[in-house]
């Protein structure tokens, strides 16, 4: 379809997961409408057709994009695939460029959503017109930041929103690409539940073989859609080649993906889950409990260090502390990341209270 812009519409909390895929960059015009091909050769049902014209790269030097001359490309790739057609802006400029030629959805890339005055300029550049916006979480994990760039583009009158969820950098070893830190996009729905919320799991896992799981766990958490990666050729690709997958691999992909799992906010649609909802409340009224606790104590033993002049923080005190409970909680089947994380922050509210005497 030659679709106007206005005529798509993002779907949150539908059955069907919206499929955006396309390669990571357009390179040339026989690499985009073979990718375009082969994904209306494979049995993907796809929703949208992705390319990057302008790519952001993390060092200079490698491909930055093919530019304006490949927006057309775009467009007949849409045509091939009777779809809407969406491409990166990352300045006023490119917003204007893919506006004339009429790219019909928009989306802003991870390492704009970093930046608020260059959020801005993108979001003016798109004033007044009516066209779908997507907007990747930044690079770093902010929440706010993530909101704070949808909020520039909703004010700037945009209507059709959505949310890409692409992971998050993490100077840790891990062996995602951008670690999804799930409970980021998690807050986010809880924080705009009309939005409608994508996952990449192309740049979350970085190579093929987590595209899969990944897009799975999106699907389990109940995500409105998927972004990934394909191209014709994927070991030839000029950017991230180690993640893009064929559009068979894709439509292998899609096919084993259990997908529209139910709703089941409402107990009383399922007396068996009630039951176990029942238990986790009653055990979680405990833990809430036990905490004030803890915290009261803390604040004593504040009042106590301050009389005697002790620091609030002692570090030999709390190396044996973490080292205990990750015994206890090795014992019991809790993961040490979990525990340490767990402790980090009760012991970091410990602090505030003792400060507080
Ligand atoms: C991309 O989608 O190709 C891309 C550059 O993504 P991100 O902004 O998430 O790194
Ligand atoms: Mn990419």
């Amino acid at each position: 379809m030659s679709t106007n812009s206005s005529s798509f519409q993002f779907t949150a909390n539908s059955k069907d997961p919206l499929i955006i895929t396309g390669p990571c960059s357009a390179e040339t015009e026989d690499q985009v409408l073979n990718t375009a091909q082969e994904i209306k050769d494979s049995t993907a049902h796809v929703a949208m057709f992705r390319a990057g014209i302008w790519k952001p790269r993390t060092r200079p030097n490698s491909f930055e994009g093919i530019g304006s001359k490949g927006l057309p490309w775009l467009k007949k790739a849409g045509e091939l695939l009777q779809v809407p057609v969406c491409t990166e802006v990352a300045n006023g400029r490119h917003v204007e460029e893919a506006l004339k030629a009429e790219i019909d959805v928009l989306w802003i890339g991870a390492r704009s959503t970093v930046s608020p005055f260059i959020v801005q300029e993108i979001a003016d550049a798109m004033r007044g017109v009516d066209i779908p916006v997507m907007v990747k979480n930044p690079i770093n994990p902010d929440l706010a930041l993530w909101l704070g760039a949808i909020e520039r583009v909703e004010q700037a009158g945009i209507k059709q929103i959505a949310a890409i969820h692409r992971g998050f950098s993490s100077y840790n070893k891990s062996k995602y690409r951008n670690v999804p830190n799930w409970e980021i996009p998690i807050e986010l729905k809880r924080q705009a539940p009309q939005l409608t919320l994508i996952c990449d799991p192309s740049h979350i896992g970085g190579k093929r073989e987590l595209i899969a799981p990944l897009s799975q766990q999106a699907m389990n958490l109940q995500f409105d859609g998927l972004m990934i990666e394909t191209h014709h050729e994927p070991d030839a690709a000029w950017s991230d080649a180690a993640q893009q997958i064929t559009p068979s691999s894709l439509a292998k992909l899609l096919a084993s993906l259990r997908t529209g799992q139910k709703e089941a906010s409402n107990n009383n649609d399922y007396p068996g889950l009630k039951a176990y909802r029942q238990e986790i409340d009653r055990l979680d009224n405990y833990i809430l409990e036990l905490l004030a606790e803890r915290m009261n104590i803390s604040a004593e033993i504040g009042a106590f260090k301050k009389k005697e002049q002790i620091a609030i923080h002692q570090p030999k005190r709390w190396a044996a502390t973490v080292k205990r409970a990750l015994e206890i909680g090795a014992t019991n089947g809790l993961s040490e990341t979990f525990i340490l994380e767990l402790f980090q922050k009760i012991h970091k509210e410990s602090i505030e209270r003792q400060s507080k005497t």
